[in-house]
Formats: structure tokens, C-alpha cells, sequence
């Protein structure tokens, strides 16, 4: 073999170990492949290994951030239970300045209700409860947006159920009726027995750890990037504002502190301060 062809044997394999953003080999993959409001997204971006191969990454008009997970640029968003259903275009603008799109489909949600009970403990069916329900629920809502959150994703690891044998009681999306007022339920309820173990689902770190009135004993961690775990009517909270918590570290213990008749567990995953469907983004990492 002459030195002539040795030297493109070598430079073809190091040109093509670097030759890394063809933009005909990248595209854009997601799951679920059904998309309803309340749903949870994971945007793929096949075949770039390195967040700043990313310039901009949208769907529809809103800006998404991109991480790394197992090697891969992976972006997540939160479809509002209220989203507009129909066709949205996926953007991303790679280093290179080629742009690559795909449309997806959002379906509407086929709306369930249910009455709503209020125990006596807060006041009972009455309409002066109603009230003061929805009034300090709007409240207690507000404290709980626009919370702070990590500019790096904090979990290197698939998430985990928050009990270790996780029963649905109650689905995410039920529209409950008390009096003349609509509630959404945003989260998933899990049997739990009172004092049952409530792991963290994911590292993270820990933004609120308080009781409130409706909420109960209620824990939030934070997994950055928007990603944010709710664990709420809990009997006992073992951690406080600013631990940084590891996957499947014991938090607290289930309850029924709050607007609760019987022990169970409320999960509630935001992403960007939308809830979607606790299930469907425990779904995203199998
Ligand atoms: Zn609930």
C-alpha cells in the first residue's frame, strides 16, 4: 500500500468521525405517536449528540430547550389540557443553519365529569365552601407558578413512579363540578395508604416543601429545565427548600392533609407550568 492511499484511509475516517451534521441524516422523531391535550411531549433530534449543534429549537411559537439524555438531544414539552387541537409545525435551526420541521397532530381530549365533594373538614357542600374552595385554590395555584428552576437538566436517568406499586385511583383530566364552579383535575391520584414511602421521581431539587390549605403537605422538585414533580396531601415532608434530591430518595410519607377525604397520593408533573398527564410522561421513558 503506497503512503498516498494510507493517507486517505486516514483522513476519510477522521473526516467522517467529525462529519457529524448531515442534514439529511437528522430528523425530528417524537413520542407519544397520539397526541391529546394534557399530554406530555419528548422531541428527539436523531442523529445530533451535542446540545450546541442546536441554534433554536420551536414548536409552534414557543422556544424549547434541548438536553442531553443517554447520549441523545431530546427537548420536552407540555401540551395545555386547553391547547388549540390541530396541526403544529416542530423547527429546529441546527449549527450549520439547516432547518428541519415536522408537523405534528394535537387531538382534542374527551372531557369527564364528575361531582366534586368537599370534606367537612373544609366546610362541607355548601356554597359558602364552594367558594372559599375555589378562592384559595386560585390563590395557592398562583404561589405555585413561575417557581424557580434549574438552567441545566439535573437527572441523568430514567424517572420513576413516586410509590413503588403505583395504582391509579384517580386519571389525570377530570373536570369536577362543585355548585356552579368547574375544577380540572391536573395530576394523578395513586392508592397510598397514610404513611406510605413518596420517592422522589427523578433527581432534582426541592422548591417548595409547605402546608397549604387545599394542597395539604405539599412537595415540589425541581428537575430543571421546566420539568417540575408535585407530591401532594402527604402526612410528614422529610426534606426541605434547596436539597438536592436523588432518584428514588424517600421525601415524605402519603396523607391526607388538605382538600383530601381519604389517604392517597396527588402527582402532578409540570412542564413550563403546564401539568400534563402524569402516566403518559412516565410513558416517554420506557
Ligand atoms: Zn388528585
Amino acid at each position: 500500500m503506497n503512503k498516498c492511499l494510507l493517507n486517505i484511509i486516514f483522513f476519510g475516517i477522521i473526516s467522517s468521525s467529525f462529519s457529524v451534521l448531515n442534514a439529511e441524516d437528522i430528523s425530528i422523531s417524537i413520542k407519544p405517536d397520539q397526541i391529546i391535550q394534557g399530554d406530555p411531549i419528548m422531541i428527539t433530534i436523531n442523529e445530533v449528540d451535542d446540545i450546541s449543534k442546536i441554534k433554536s429549537l420551536r414548536l409552534g411559537n414557543s422556544e424549547l430547550k434541548p438536553f442531553l439524555y443517554n447520549g441523545i438531544v431530546y427537548a420536552m414539552y407540555g401540551v395545555d389540557i386547553n391547547k388549540k387541537p390541530g396541526s403544529y409545525i416542530i423547527t429546529t435551526k441546527l449549527s450549520n443553519n439547516s432547518v428541519i420541521t415536522k408537523e405534528i397532530n394535537i387531538e382534542s381530549r374527551k372531557r369527564i365529569e364528575a361531582p366534586l365533594d368537599i370534606p367537612k373538614k373544609l366546610g362541607g357542600n355548601t356554597a359558602s365552601s364552594q367558594k372559599k374552595l375555589i378562592d384559595t385554590l386560585a390563590i395557592e395555584n398562583l404561589s405555585l407558578l413561575n417557581l424557580r428552576t434549574g438552567t441545566k437538566s439535573f437527572w441523568r436517568e430514567a424517572f420513576r413512579y413516586p410509590v413503588s406499586n403505583p395504582v391509579v385511583t384517580d386519571d389525570y383530566g377530570y373536570i369536577r363540578q362543585t355548585g356552579s364552579y368547574t375544577i380540572a383535575h391536573k395530576g394523578t391520584d395513586f392508592r397510598a395508604e397514610e404513611g406510605t414511602k413518596v420517592y422522589s421521581m427523578n433527581q432534582g431539587v426541592v422548591r417548595v416543601a409547605k402546608t397549604y390549605r387545599n394542597y395539604g403537605k405539599t412537595i415540589v422538585v425541581d428537575h430543571g429545565l421546566g420539568v417540575m414533580t408535585f407530591y401532594m396531601h402527604l402526612s410528614k415532608i422529610n426534606v426541605a427548600v434547596g436539597n438536592l434530591v436523588k432518584l428514588g430518595q424517600v421525601i415524605g410519607l402519603s396523607g391526607k392533609t388538605g382538600y383530601a377525604e381519604s389517604p392517597h397520593l396527588h402527582l402532578t408533573v409540570r412542564i413550563n407550568d403546564v401539568s400534563v398527564d402524569p402516566v403518559k410522561f412516565m410513558e416517554l421513558f420506557k
